[in-house]
């Protein structure tokens, strides 16, 4: 038997708001003082963080002291979100959550005992005072991710890339995991951009960074590193094992469609390929796949070197 739920619709437009007693003393309702002080101490306590999920955990301790719950969880598609807190119950009460047309999410109260309609309307009241915290918490998060990412191609950026390497070097040490990076930079970008102009030459850099994404089982380890160079991290990766990668993004580069204005672009790639050595630090480890990089270059272009 399917579990029985409702499903429910909040969007906090200021009658909603209004009528919830956001932004105005509450009116008398039924256990007004506690209901409204309960909502006040929360309003005060949500304030007190930027982390969306530290924010729910505050939600789903101090609603509880009304209405208990036996689970709580969020969902926020667009920034890949997603939450559980507590255990499963039967019973479920959904709401979408949006303010001025803007999506804030969807959350769903559990419980094995049935929501009463008192408790209904407690959790809504309640609900407002998540209102703007959330908000700035989601806010706060795509402004964090976006000083990570480089925008045209949608890698991460070098502040990125540091912050990673520094974390897989120091898991790759503890776990005695083999680390390795490869360098890829595009043979002859200088000419696509003479040829065809720079526009045509910024949607050939974003359609090879799509191309190398697609090659990959952890696209958040492709960064840019410059112009028209990338850096893959390839954490519990064999020095062999990564050469078959750096080869596989060599030929699925070369053999994607660049077609701007309808007339089509031909490239290749050179790679430098560099595995992590004991105490090795994260400069050398980088220097190292750079010049194994410009190795293939001086070979003569598309191929793959590997670091000594
Ligand atoms: P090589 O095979 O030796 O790598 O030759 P190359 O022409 O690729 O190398 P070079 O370093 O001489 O030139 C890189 C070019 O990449 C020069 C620069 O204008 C271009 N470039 C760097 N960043 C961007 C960008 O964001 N958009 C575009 N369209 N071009 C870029
Ligand atoms: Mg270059
Ligand atoms: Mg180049």
């Amino acid at each position: 038997m399917k579990p029985p739920s409702q499903t429910n619709a909040i969007d906090f437009d200021s009658a909603k708001l209004q009528r919830l007693g956001f932004g105005q003393q509450p009116p008398f309702l039924e256990r007004p003082v506690s209901l409204a002080h309960l909502r006040q101490q929360l309003g005060l306590q949500l304030q007190t963080s930027l982390e969306p999920q530290r924010i729910l955990g505050i939600f789903f301790r101090e609603v509880q002291r009304r209405v208990p719950l036996d689970a709580l969880s969020y969902q926020h598609t667009s920034s890949d979100l997603r939450l559980e807190l507590g255990q499963r119950g039967h019973h479920s009460l959904s709401y979408s959550l949006s303010h001025e047309g803007e999506h804030l999410g969807e959350l769903v109260f559990r419980r094995n005992q049935r929501f009463n309609e008192e408790e209904q309307a407690n959790l809504e009241s309640l609900l407002a005072a998540l209102l703007y915290p959330m908000r700035n918490s989601l806010l706060y998060r795509a402004a964090t991710q976006s000083a990570l990412r480089d925008p045209l191609t949608d890698t991460g950026n070098r502040i990125a890339m540091d912050q990673t390497l520094q974390r897989e070097i120091e898991l790759s040490r503890r776990h005695l995991h083999p680390l390795s990076v490869l360098m890829l930079d595009i043979d002859h970008f200088k000419q696509i951009n003479d040829t065809y102009g720079h526009s045509a030459g910024d949607q050939v850099l974003k359609a090879v960074a799509a191309s190398i994404k697609s090659q990959l089982r952890n696209v958040d380890m492709v960064f840019r590193y410059g112009g028209e160079e990338f850096l893959i991290l390839l954490s519990n990766t064999t020095r062999e094992a990564a050469a078959m990668v750096g080869e596989r993004l060599r030929i699925a580069t070369q053999t994607a469609d660049y077609s701007v204005d309808g007339q089509s672009i031909e490239l290749t790639v050179s790679l430098g390929c560099s595995t992590l050595l004991p105490g090795e630090s994260a400069d050398s480890l980088l220097r190292r796949a750079d010049s194994a990089m410009y190795v293939a270059k001086r070979e003569g272009r598309n191929r793959l070197a590997m670091a000594g």
